[in-house]
This record gives structure tokens, sequence and C-alpha cells, in this order.
């Protein structure tokens, strides 16, 4: 049994906030970040002096994005960009356009941003944006004047030394490239640093594509070591065969596990002997999800938490993992491949079970690694190859699990505390090292 299991962390700290923020609700996903936050209190000494900082958003903007449709009408969508923290350097992080955006879960993305640059020790803050909008109801027209207004609006605090977006719910490499020549235009340069996740022909990296999966991977890989769980032979189950948890998926099959379970929005399969990854990766393509795949029976949906597996790798939606299911799981292992996959109830009952969970905050930081590799190659025009990527990703990624798991190791904490614990150690050091101005 690894040292880690089975912690006895402070559940009720005393509030760190001594006066709410006027324009957040209670049950937010903020306050879920604030609870996070109060965890960490305990660990910090005298640095916790300053940990009110994190408990606001540095700088939320809201603009209007007007733009006229294809009808000839006039419509007009709220949009967001919120820094949150940008003491360690430039904010990072996605812009999402879903109907149900709101000020408050873009503030709570922009904090676990800033959370995941430092845990992994990038020279990063956090921020988030986002448009209220579904992108399914505009045409191709529309939805790049959408991005082009809006990135306009919020050209007066982005850029490639102040707050550099990415992809992430409904965005990609298309958007990325209007937002940077949208940006490029209104400042007369050709500023390929202001997005990350552009095509690889505008300055885009290698390997981005995969690198959330592959940093899942390393992560699981790195703590079933130290839980002395044997990769050869273990049982994987996936919610979620995008991007993230197909890649991790084929990641593991290739070191000798086997994907025994996987569910997407279209249901579940199940396979005890295994499925061909790169078969059904190539069905999901060409059939838009998992259902029909003739080497697996298919499942009821809940029964998914209940399939006997070694690693259970969330990698689809948030809230998934409620309490309930976490008394269910069989797995040993837990890998965060979605942002915020597990509920703060089941946090608790995992760690009472003994389940190891490496948290999002680490876990799922591949992706923004990568970035930050495209960021570096833009600024010095120079471009590396993919396995020199991918060999840079594992060590950060290592190297970042490794002081996670030597802090939990010495307080007794879980990872994600341990997660938070280190990041927040960073932020606030240099915080305090910057000093207040005036
Ligand atoms: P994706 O759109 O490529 O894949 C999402 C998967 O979830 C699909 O297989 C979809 O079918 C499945 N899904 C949707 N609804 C479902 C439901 N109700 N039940 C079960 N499965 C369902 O997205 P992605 O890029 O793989 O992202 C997945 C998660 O990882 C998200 O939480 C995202 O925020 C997080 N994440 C992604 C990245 C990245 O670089 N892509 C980085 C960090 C975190």
């Amino acid at each position: 049994m690894n040292a880690i299991n089975h912690v006895n962390e402070t559940r009720i700290a005393s509030p760190v906030v001594h006066r709410p923020l006027s324009y957040v609700s209670p049950d937010s996903a903020w306050s879920i970040y604030l609870s996070q936050v109060e965890r960490v209190l305990p660990y910090l000494g005298s640095l916790a002096k300053w940990a009110e900082t994190l408990c606001r958003p540095k700088r939320a903007l809201i603009v209007d994005v007007p733009i006229e449709m294809d009808d000839g009408t006039v419509r007009h969508f709220e949009g967001y960009r919120v820094q949150h923290n940008l003491s360690r350097g430039p904010g990072k992080g996605g812009v999402r356009f879903h109907p149900d955006v709101t000020l408050e879960e873009v503030m709570a993305l922009s904090a676990w941003m800033t959370i995941k640059c430092a845990g992994v020790g990038l020279p990063y803050g956090g921020a988030k944006g986002g448009i209220r909008v579904d992108p399914k109801q505009l045409s191709r027209k529309e939805l790049e004047k959408l991005t082009r207004r809006y990135t306009s609006e919020i050209g007066i605090i982005i850029g490639p030394q102040r707050d550099i977006p990415a992809p992430d719910v409904n965005t990609n490499g298309e958007i990325m490239a209007w937002m940077m020549d949208t940006y490029s235009m209104n400042t007369g340069s050709t500023a390929t640093g202001v997005v990350t996740g552009k095509p690889i022909h505008l300055g885009g990296s290698l390997g981005r594509v995969k690198a959330t999966g592959r940093g899942v991977f390393v992560t699981g890989r790195e703590a079933a070591r130290r839980i002395g769980l044997d990769i050869e032979g273990a049982r994987v189950a996936v919610q979620g065969f995008g991007n993230v948890g197909s890649v991790a998926a084929e990641l593991f099959a290739q070191s000798g596990a086997k994907l025994v379970a996987v569910q997407d929005h279209s249901g579940t399969l199940v396979n005890g002997k295994g499925f061909d990854v790169p078969r059904l990766i190539a069905h999901v393509q060409r059939a838009g999800g998992i259902a029909g795949f003739a080497d697996g029976e298919p499942a009821d949906n809940e029964s998914f938490w209940d399939v006997p597996c070694e690693i259970l790798i969330p990698a689809a939606l948030e809230g998934q993992l409620t309490a309930a299911r976490a008394r269910r799981t069989k797995a040993k292992l837990i890998l965060e491949g979605a942002n915020g996959p597990t509920l703060p109830e089941a946090d608790d009952v995992l760690n009472d079970r003994g389940v190891l969970l490496v948290p999002d905050v680490i876990c799922n930081a591949g992706g923004v690694t990568v970035s930050y590799f495209e960021w570096v190659q833009d600024f010095n025009s120079f471009f590396w190859g993919e396995d020199e990527i991918n060999v840079r990703l594992d060590k950060i990624m290592v190297d970042a699990l490794s002081a996670i798991w030597e802090t939990a190791e010495r307080h007794r904490i879980t990872l994600r505390t341990a997660t938070f614990a280190v990041a927040c150690e960073r932020i606030l050091m240099a915080r305090q090292e910057r000093g207040l101005y005036p």
C-alpha cells in the first residue's frame, strides 16, 4: 500500500475569504475552487497571509460581441476573458464557446489554470475565456465574425507577453488561426505567439494534439510504479473516447495494459480480453462514436462504474465521479483526464477507500505543457521535432509528479491537495517577492 493512501488531511478549514465577491453565487464552480484552496491553507506556512490573492480574479472582462448574421439581423453575444493570477507570468488558458458558459465558470476555470501552470512549473499565470453561444447554430461565416469581434474586444488585455488563449470546448485550430490573424491585424504585426493550438504551418507545435492524453499516460505510469501496480496486464476503463481518452487508452495498450471498458456519448462497451485500441479509434473516426464496434459487448451506462479494472480514466465531462460511484469503483488508480470529473465528496470516499487519484490539475496538464512549447518555438521561430517534444513533455510531467508526490507524503495529504500546495506556494512566493504595488 502506498504511503499516501488513507491520508488524514484537514477537511474543514477556516474561510480564507474575508469578504465574499459580490458577483458570485455560493454553489458555483468557483465555490468548489475556493473549498480546494481552503484545504491547502494549513500547509502554506507564512505564505498563507497572501492566500486571499488566490480567491479573487485579478481581472475579469465582460464584453458585448455583436455580429451581423447571414440573414441581415444583428445578434449580441456575451463574452468573457478572466485573468485569475499573473504573478508567475502571462495568463494562459482556453476559450470555450458554449451556451451555458457563465462568468463564474470562466473564473473557476481560469483559477484552475493558475494552479495547473504553477503545479507543472510553467512560467504562466492562469486565464480563461468564453462566449455564451451554441456554435452549432452558426454558419462558418458567422462563427468567424464572432471569433474576430470577440478577439478585438478582448484585445486590450491579451498578447504574447500578456495572456495567451488556446482551444477549449467547441474551439479548435481554425478558430485559433482567426484569433491570431485578428490580433495581428489590430497590432500591425504577425503575432503567432498570441494563441496556441494553432495549425502547424501557422506556428503550431508537433505533438500538441496528443499531448494531453500522453500526459495522462505519463502521470499514470509514474503513479502506478510508485504504488507497485504493474501496467503490463492491468485492466483499464476509459470514459470519453475523444482526444484525451483515446490517446491515453492507446498509450496504455502499447505498454501492455488491456482496455476492458469504454464509454462515450453513444454508449458503453466492455471486452474482458481487451479491445484492439487502434481498430476502435478507426471505428470512432468513421462512425462518430464507439456504438456499433463489433468486438465489444454493449452494456448499461451505469454499469461502467462497476467494471473490474485497476485503472479508471474519466476523460469526458465534469462531475461524473459521484460519491456513490466512488464507493463502487474497483479501480486502484484513477487518472483525471477530464477537468473536474470528481465531486468533492467523492474525493473523500476514494481517499477513505485507499484509491489513489491523480487530479486533473496535474494529470491533464500535458496539453498546456506542449502549448508552452509552442509559444517558446514561436518566439524563437525555430521548431522542434515530435520526438524532442515528447521527451521534454515526459520529463516535465515526471518531475512535476515527483515534487507533488513528495509533498503529499511529507504532509500526508491527497495528491489533489498536494498539487494545490505545491502550486499555491509557488504562486504566493512570487506574489511575496514581487511585493504589493504601489
Ligand atoms: P473530445 O470532445 O475530443 O471528447 C469528449 C469525449 O467525451 C467523446 O468521446 C464524447 O463522446 C464523450 N462524451 C460526451 N458526453 C458524454 C457522456 N454523457 N457520457 C460519456 N461520454 C461522453 O474532448 P477532449 O478534448 O478529449 O476533452 C475531454 C475532457 O478533457 C474535457 O473535460 C476537457 O476539458 C479535458 N481536457 C482536454 C484537454 C485537451 O487538450 N483536449 C486538455 C485538458 C483537459
